[in-house]
This record gives structure tokens, C-alpha cells and sequence, in this order.
């Protein structure tokens, strides 16, 4: 990978288009691109940065990993064109990670989207897969005699995933899941990406995991979610609706000294943290986060930002 591929992609690029992006950006010859689309933990709208989710791109397929509120705008930011989607995969069915699900396939399909979707996620995808159909009826109904559209439905197929193991394997990956710690969440997944040039594992939500451990070994990438454990208090003083959020948060997270133990336990490469808790904190400074990671980390480690491409 070349260093000019480890950029942010600015919002002024970005508005070129993809057309704009030399073509060694698409990957050729199997190369994958990874895009953090949103690196704030928590579903809270936020000025600083957008909820989960990350694209992975390899010979013109993306592989949208979480679907947090606003991942079809970040997607375009990111110079991604929504008709590339060829797969959606939940880690687990928190809104932080899910709300804009169902929006990003209606979303891609007004786009241009023509071909096979397949979704895969915990219980209960298929239910909400339908239900999103539904409460868009109209709206589907609508495009399609008026635009001329084919049907959405019949392009989306829905896969559960309860357990751990092989999720899928097609031309440019092999993907692989994991069972993770997230309670009460249940089933939570961490997925990991074996591509022609590199491994990329994403944890998903978890407390620190030995399975997720166990899929990580040897990667070359780890998006791993982190916590800063100092910065709580604030952020839950923000959030006057939710007694017990301050416990939540602490039992079911990382910490980014924590996820620095995992990385080195799993012999990854790079340690990107993201997710981050707090998301907009000022007071935590990216040397923070890294200083915490580095406690027990060797390796390389990048905190995460929207649209930086690793
Ligand atoms: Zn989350």
C-alpha cells in the first residue's frame, strides 16, 4: 500500500466524486481498502464524528461492517458509490451500530443499485429487515412505478448469525466471525476479513474477549473498540435520561489500555482504536488514547477518524 492510500480523505476531495480518485484508489489486482466511516462509540448525534461503521472495498465490492446513523452520507464522503454495496454485516443490534441499517439498502438502491445485497447479523435481522420494507411500502411502491425501478425486496437476502465461524466466502475474501462479550447483548460478533493482500479483523462492541483474541491472531489490521475510563463521568453527566448508563458503559467495554493488551495478545500489526467512549471529549487527546494503548502494545497504533483510510 502506498503512503499516499493512508490519508484522510478531505471533505473538499470528496466532493470531486470518485471520478476524481486516481484508479490505484479501487484496488486493482485484489487490493482492499479500509475506511473507518464512523469512530464514535455510542448512538448520540455528534458534531466531531459519526456512529459505527467501516467499508471495506476490494475489486469495486464493499463490505459495510455496522450501520451506524449516517453511514450512507459517509459512504459518499468517502467517495464510495452506494451502487458498489455488495454486503452488510452487524456486529450486533444496538442503534449505535444499526439505525441506519435499513436506510443504507433504500438508500443505495434510489442510488442505482441494481444487484444482490446480502446482509448478515444477529437475531432479529430478518424481522427488521421486513419491517423497514414495510414502513417504506410506500415509498418503494412509489419508485418503482413512477421511476421505473425494478423491485427492491428480491435483492436483499438476509443471513442470522448466532454463532461463530465461517460467515462467507466469495472472490475477493474470506469472512469469519467470532462470538464477542457485549452483554446483555446477545449475540454480539466481531468479524475478521482474510483478503488476497491482508487481514482485517473489526471487534465489534466487547469487553475484552478471548475469542475475539483468538480471530485476531496474526492480522495485520484490528479496529478495536476503546474506552477511556476517565473521561465517563463527563459524558454521562450529558445524558440526564439514563440512571444506569455510567455502569453500562463500564461493564460491556474496552478499555484503550485493555484493547492495547488484546492487540499484543493477538500479534496484530496495527491496533486501530476506534469506537471511541467518550467520542467528543476535548480533554482526551489522541496522545492519550495511543499512551493508553501503548501500555502493553508494541505495534503500530492509529486512533480512529472518520473517512481515514488505512
Ligand atoms: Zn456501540
Amino acid at each position: 500500500m502506498t503512503s499516499t492510500r493512508r490519508r484522510v480523505l478531505k471533505a473538499g476531495l470528496a466532493l470531486f466524486g470518485s471520478a476524481f480518485l486516481p484508479r490505484a484508489e479501487a484496488g486493482p489486482g485484489g487490493g482492499s481498502r479500509l475506511i473507518l466511516l464512523g469512530t464514535g462509540g455510542g448512538p448520540r448525534p455528534r458534531k466531531t464524528n459519526s456512529a459505527a461503521a467501516q467499508v471495506i472495498v476490494i475489486n469495486d465490492a464493499a463490505y459495510v461492517i455496522d450501520c451506524g446513523d449516517g453511514v450512507a452520507r459517509q459512504l459518499v464522503s468517502a467517495g464510495i458509490r452506494l451502487s458498489q454495496l455488495r454486503h452488510i454485516l452487524v456486529t450486533h443490534q444496538h442503534s449505535d451500530h444499526n439505525a441506519d441499517y435499513g436506510n443504507l439498502i433504500l438508500l443505495a438502491w434510489i442510488s442505482g443499485l441494481k444487484t444482490r445485497i446480502d446482509c448478515w447479523g444477529p437475531p432479529p435481522l430478518q424481522r427488521m429487515t421486513e419491517l423497514f420494507m414495510e414502513m417504506n411500502a410506500y415509498d418503494i411502491r412509489t419508485r418503482i412505478e413512477d421511476e421505473g425501478r425494478g423491485p427492491l425486496q428480491p435483492l436483499v437476502h438476509v443471513h442470522e448469525l448466532s454463532k461463530g465461524g465461517v460467515v462467507f466466502e466469495d472472490e475477493n475474501v474470506r469472512v469469519r466471525a467470532a462470538l464477542v462479550d457485549h452483554p446483555p447483548v446477545v449475540p454480539a460478533l466481531g468479524y475478521r476479513f482474510d483478503a488476497a493482500d491482508r487481514s482485517i479483523v473489526v471487534s465489534g462492541d466487547t469487553k475484552p474477549s478471548e475469542s475475539l483474541i483468538a480471530l485476531a491472531r496474526g492480522a495485520d489490521v484490528l479496529v478495536h473498540e476503546a474506552l477511556y475510563p476517565a473521561g465517563v463521568d463527563r459524558l454521562v453527566a450529558g445524558v440526564p435520561n439514563a440512571s444506569s448508563l455510567r455502569r453500562s458503559i463500564l461493564s460491556h467495554h474496552t478499555s484503550a489500555e485493555d484493547a492495547g493488551r488484546v492487540a499484543q495478545a493477538a500479534g496484530v500489526k496495527t491496533l486501530v482504536l476506534s469506537h471511541l467512549v467518550p467520542a467528543d471529549d476535548p480533554a482526551i487527546t489522541d496522545q492519550m488514547w495511543i499512551d493508553a494503548a501503548r501500555t502493553h502494545y508494541a505495534g503500530k497504533i492509529i486512533v480512529g477518524k472518520d473517512l481515514l483510510e488505512i
